[in-house]
């Protein structure tokens, strides 16, 4: 059989580390042709060597003339579109945060390669112009766990027999504190998730739960329904991660270990399972199986409530929503802000200028810069009250 050569973005990360493990378990099936990062060159580097990558691709490297002997080269936010224009390359792994690689994403859906998508953000903020792009069912495949289950629970299902989509979210390390205690929360207490293990943004997104209001408009997105039949539920054993509800009142869940590397195999193999379970990750025990769910309280996590209103509206609130979160949560991490200011500004940004819908791509990507400026400079402004 050919082996899949892929190109992986955000190969540094966190969720770039998932992929490039499975790629190292299953060498018969994958081959790394290229991957890419931000700024971290040295681990790119030593990452591109292990897994005898061709290219290297940085898209803010400190030296500008930065060369590896051994690679072909690339730099900037080009270089990612040249990476997954290569004719060596058959699947593009977007596993980078922020919104660098929308349009290298968007190359590889015209080019007709399989696209492997962790990268929320560019789905949410990009989605009514990447979305049409897909020439074939699974071309594009989600990594994003729950996003990944509902994609494995609606397997062959018509879409007119999906009544509902339900994404499941582990409540984060504050699931069980009430208004008074969310006060004094603080970066460190924020950044102690209980179940996955993630880079500082997302796990802080995590416990706001404003990733589970993020993930409901990538929901959205991907499976092109409307806000109301995507739901979200706390659910702390975080063993279930996506559900599918039919119009016959049946539904189909995913139950897994909470491991990342099973929804990059998911992706990267479709439409083969690898044997995981045989030792890297064993299944979970029947007499294990947890099957509890509860509802999420907007009050006490508004930044949920704000990224649902936010998929409800479209428009310009989707970007602006990701480009003031990047900036609240810097400043939380900082110790600039209190947890609590992260919602307040957020919604004052939201207020500010959610009225300017995008007419492009453009519109849209410059929209997430409007969302964190504004963020930044209120942010300041409360610091020098
Ligand atoms: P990390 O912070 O661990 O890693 C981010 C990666 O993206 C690094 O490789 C970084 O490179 C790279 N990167 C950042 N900015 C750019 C840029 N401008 N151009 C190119 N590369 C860039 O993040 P995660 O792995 O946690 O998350 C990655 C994406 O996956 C995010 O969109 C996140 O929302 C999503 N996701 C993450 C999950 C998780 O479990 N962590 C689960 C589901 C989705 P460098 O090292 O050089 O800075
Ligand atoms: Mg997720």
């Amino acid at each position: 059989m050919k082996k899949i050569r892929l190109a992986v973005t955000g190969a540094t990360g966190s969720v770039g580390g998932a992929v490039l493990d499975i790629c190292a378990r299953f060498p018969q099936f994958f081959e790394i042709r290229a991957l890419a990062a931000k700024s971290n060159a040295k681990k790119l580097t030593e990452l591109g060597r292990r897994h005898g990558a061709k290219l290297l691709c940085l898209t803010e490297p400190e030296d500008k003339n930065w060369r590896e002997e051994g690679f072909t080269c690339l730099s900037g936010v080009n270089g990612l579109t040249e990476m997954v224009e290569e004719p060596s390359v058959d699947h593009a792994v977007f596993a980078s945060s922020g919104v660098a690689a929308i349009k290298a994403l968007q190359k590889a859906l015209m080019r007709g390669i399989d696209v492997s998508l962790a990268n929320k953000e560019s789905i949410v903020v990009a989605g009514p112009w990447v979305m049409p792009l897909i020439k074939r069912a699974d071309q594009l495949r989600p990594v994003d766990s729950e996003h990944s289950a509902v994609w494995q629970c609606l397997r062959d299902a018509p879409k007119e027999e999906v009544s509902r989509i339900w994404l499941t979210a582990s409540g984060g390390p504050f699931r069980d504190y009430s208004a008074a205690q969310m006060e004094g929360v603080t970066p460190e207490a924020a950044l102690n998730h209980p179940v996955w293990k993630m880079g500082p943004k997302i796990t802080v997104d995590s416990a706001t739960l404003m990733n589970k209001g993020i993930e409901c408009i990538e929901a959205m997105q991907l499976f092109g329904l409307p806000a109301e039949r995507v739901g979200a539920l706390i659910h702390p054993r975080s063993q279930v991660h996506g559900m599918a509800e039919f119009i016959d009142g049946t539904v189909r869940l995913l139950l897994s270990q909470a491991d990342m590397r099973l929804p990059a195999a998911a992706a990267i193999a479709w439409p083969r399972r690898l044997p995981l379970a045989e030792n890297a990750l064993p299944p979970i025990e029947p007499k294990d199986w947890d099957l509890c769910f509860r509802e999420i309280d907007e009050k006490l996590f508004p930044c949920f409530a704000l990224a649902r209103e936010a998929g409800r509206l479209g428009g310009a609130y989707p970007a602006l929503l990701v480009g003031a979160d990047e900036s609240a949560v810097r400043h939380f991490l900082n110790h600039e802000i209190s947890y609590r200011a992260i919602a307040e500004i957020i919604s004052e940004v939201l207020e500010a200028c959610g009225e300017k819908t995008p007419q492009t791509l453009e519109e849209a990507v410059a929209l997430v810069e409007t969302g964190e400026k504004m963020a930044d400079k209120i942010c300041r402004d409360r610091r020098n009250r």
